[in-house]
Formats: structure tokens, C-alpha cells, sequence
């Protein structure tokens, strides 16, 4: 067996937990490999929730499970996740790569305070510090997770830290801090003397067994978010796209199969462009279906029709050999669908997504109608059963993106999932 990189097609939360959470059997480890805790993901099984946002979605299956370095871990929510699953009875194999960065209060801070003075232009952050952690760790002001499990360390980098910092919260953005260094750190070194047991060189164990064992790597947002490739600048601070897993993971790169999961719509949270948005009421029945909120958030996600000119691009930057198809089951109740085959852009047609940003507010979505079936899947058990305008539906998404449909996706539950 072979490993596979799972990676988001559009801009995040396209169900990739599920995804993973199903495939996990066939792997020996799952490897997150980028993002923070404002990246959720949901796994359901026999009816029970749960909400993950830093151990990968192999945990359920009793994987063995690596947080690579490209993850920015806030130490007492990667602490309480593993608290609420092994009060649920799972065990947990997790190991964390000592180069992790972690997520320090004064980041939360400085968050809130920069979405504030961007007013309009706020990307629509949850003020949880990631992309912060993100600034300080390219800056070379980060503190690591091998700082973190080493007191005395922690202590000296935060005093160095910690007044610059500070200074920009009180007197660039005006905001008052009665943030106490001391506690801050006394608080730090009690996390990192409660995950000092779980650190362990990931680049090291995966480039060792890369080619004797299979691994699962979990990309987390959605291709759409990534701070280069995606609606900059409304995107994450780390890449997204599949290729970048080798850099996050610390391994040299390599062929790999590259699984994309699609929602079977477009939806986004937060400001930033959503070419194919739909107003109105199919857009609050679509959101209501799909539960549309976010998992970390609960902000209520914007909705979209399935934009094939989004995904042409997201297929080939990422270099899909497969791809899921999520959520199918939320469209059941509509009559007819409209999937953008193509953007108008002054008087010329674009199959793929623009490069340029600037274009964006020109290109006008054309939609290709097609019919609904009007009927729940939610009991069906094979392709076959598929009513045939949702086969219609799912071989209409193949033939344009010229990339098989693997699995379909038909409910929350683990279960609920057709292999082609
Ligand atoms: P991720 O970030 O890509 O893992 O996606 P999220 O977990 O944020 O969002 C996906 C949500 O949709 C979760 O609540 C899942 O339980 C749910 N979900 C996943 N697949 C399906 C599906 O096929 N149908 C329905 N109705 N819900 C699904």
C-alpha cells in the first residue's frame, strides 16, 4: 500500500476528517502536516461527534499519529483534545515533531488587535494567534515545541520576546495588554512538561519508513487558502496545496497519489472572493442541510453553486489522481443544480481560475443547469442505487475535471461512503 496525500479542493472544510477517519484502516500512521487549531475537523461515528482541530483524524482507527513540524500547536487545546478522547475510552499514539511552533497568548492578542485596524479588509480570523505564530516563526521570534518542554529555555526566549510584543499590542495598535510574563510562562512550562512525552523527531521516523510503511497525510484547510496560491489575501498563513506536504513533513519529495476532496458545492467562511456565491433562499436551504457552520467558529459559512473553473485549477496545482466527492447527500430535496462550467471575462472565456486576483470582481460565472433527484440517498449502499440524475451529477464532475471520483460521500457518519 502505498501513501496518499488528502488534500482540500476548494477553501477548507469539505469534510477531509471523514474522509481520512474511512481510509485510515488501510495506513500505518496519519500525519497532519500543516495548519493550527483554527482548522477543525469532524468525525462521526454511531451517531457521536467528535470535534478534532490538532490530532490527526487517524485517531479514531487507532492509528499511530505524527504532528509534523508544519503545525502550529497552542498547547492547551492540543491538551484538552487529548483529554476529551481518552475520557471517551481511545487510545491516542501521537508523536510531535520538536519543531512545531507553538501559539503564545500575546499571538491571540495581536490578532484581535490587526483584524480591528483592518476593519473592512479583515480576512475574517478567529483571533486564535495562528497566522501570528506563523509571522514570529519566519521572523525567527518563534518558540518551539522543544522550547516549550525545556523550562528553562522558555523562560529566557519569553522575556526576550515577550516586551516587543508588548509594544505592538500598547502602542501600534493601541490596545491594552495586562498580560503578566511570569504566569505566562509558569503556565507554558506546565503544558510542556505535560507534552514533553509525546515529542519525537516526525521528519526523521516518516523519511526512515517512507518506503516500508503507508502513510496517511492530512493537508488541513483547502487549496483555496493557500497564502500563494489561493485568494491571496485572503488566505492561511501556511501553504495548503498537496506539494507542500514534503517541506511541512520534512521528507524529500517524491511521487505521490493525491486524493482531493470536493464538497459536491462551495462554501467558504469569512470575507474574500466566492465567484459562484448564491444568494437567498437556496443558499440558506443549502446551509441549513449541510450544516454549514464552522466547527471551530460556528460562524455560519457562505454557500456556492460548484465552481469548475476553481477546481480545474485545484486539480492541476495539486496534481489529483483521485478525488472524493463530500456532502452529495445535502443537495437531495433541490430540483435542478447550476455548476459553473466557465468565467466571462471580458468577452473571452476562462476555464480556470485567474492567476491574478485583480481579475477576480470582472469574471462572471456561467452556469451549466442540471437536474436534481429529489430523493434522500441517504439509505443507498452502492454506485448502482444512485437515483441517475445524481450519477448524472457525479460523472458531469468527473468528465470536466478528467479525474475519477473514487468515493462519494452521502452523510456525516463514518459509513456513510461509496468505493469506486
Ligand atoms: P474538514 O475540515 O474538511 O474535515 O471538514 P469539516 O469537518 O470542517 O466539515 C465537514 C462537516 O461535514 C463535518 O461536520 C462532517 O461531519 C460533515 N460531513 C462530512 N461528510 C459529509 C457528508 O457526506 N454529508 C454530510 N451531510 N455531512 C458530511
Amino acid at each position: 500500500m502505498k501513501s496518499v496525500i488528502v488534500v482540500g479542493l476548494q477553501w477548507g472544510d469539505e469534510g477531509k476528517g471523514k474522509i481520512i477517519d474511512a481510509l485510515a484502516p488501510g495506513f500505518d500512521y496519519v500525519v497532519r502536516s500543516n495548519g493550527g487549531n483554527n482548522a477543525g475537523h469532524t468525525v462521526v461515528v454511531d451517531g457521536i461527534k467528535y470535534p478534532l482541530s490538532l490530532v490527526p483524524s487517524g485517531v479514531l482507527q487507532g492509528k499511530k499519529l505524527l504532528i509534523a513540524q508544519g503545525v502550529v500547536i497552542t498547547p492547551n487545546v492540543l491538551l484538552d483534545e487529548i483529554a476529551m478522547l481518552t475520557g471517551r475510552g481511545i487510545v491516542i499514539h501521537l508523536t510531535i515533531d520538536p519543531r512545531c511552533h507553538i501559539v503564545m497568548p500575546y499571538h491571540q492578542l495581536l490578532d484581535a488587535a490587526n483584524e480591528q485596524w483592518k476593519g473592512k479588509l479583515a480576512t475574517g480570523s478567529l483571533h486564535l494567534g495562528i497566522g501570528y505564530c506563523y509571522e514570529d516563526r519566519n521572523n525567527r521570534h518563534g518558540i518551539r515545541m522543544e522550547d516549550l518542554i525545556r523550562p528553562n529555555v522558555l523562560a529566557e526566549k519569553v522575556r526576550l520576546f515577550f516586551p516587543l510584543k508588548k509594544a505592538m499590542i500598547e502602542k501600534a495598535y493601541g490596545m491594552k495588554t495586562n498580560m503578566n510574563v511570569d504566569e505566562m510562562i509558569k503556565t507554558y512550562s506546565a503544558y510542556g512538561k505535560r507534552l514533553a512525552i509525546y515529542v519525537d523527531d516526525v521528519a526523521r521516523l516518516v523519511g526512515k519508513d517512507i518506503d516500508r510503511r503507508a502513510f496517511l497525510f492530512e493537508q488541513a484547510h483547502g487549496t483555496m487558502l493557500d497564502p500563494v496560491f489561493g485568494t491571496y489575501p485572503y488566505t492561511v498563513a501556511p501553504p495548503t496545496i498537496a506539494s507542500s506536504v514534503f517541506s511541512s513533513v520534512g521528507i524529500p519529495s517524491r511521487e505521490l497519489p493525491v486524493l482531493g476532496v470536493v464538497k459536491a458545492y462551495t462554501t467558504r467562511v469569512g470575507n474574500g472572493p466566492l465567484p459562484t456565491e448564491i444568494q437567498g433562499n437556496i443558499g440558506d436551504q443549502i446551509r441549513a442541510e449541510g450544516a454549514e457552520f464552522g466547527t471551530v467558529s460556528k460562524r455560519p459559512r457562505r454557500v456556492g453553486w460548484l465552481d469548475l473553473p476553481q477546481l480545474k485549477f485545484a486539480v492541476r496545482v495539486n496534481g489529483c489522481t483521485a478525488l472524493a466527492l463530500t456532502k452529495l447527500d445535502v443537495l437531495d430535496s433541490l430540483s435542478s443544480l447550476d455548476a459553473c462550467t466557465y468565467y466571462s471575462y471580458k468577452g473571452t472565456r476562462l476555464r480556470e481560475f485567474p492567476s491574478e486576483m485583480n481579475t477576480l470582481p470582472q469574471c462572471k460565472p456561467v452556469y451549466k443547469r442540471l437536474r436534481g433527484w429529489c430523493k434522500d440517498i441517504g439509505n443507498i449502499k452502492t454506485f448502482t442505487a444512485l437515483p441517475a440524475e445524481a450519477k448524472s451529477y457525479i460523472q458531469f464532475i468527473e468528465s470536466e475535471l478528467e479525474v475519477p471520483i473514487r468515493y462519494i460521500s452521502y452523510g456525516a457518519e463514518r459509513g456513510a461512503l461509496l468505493c469506486r
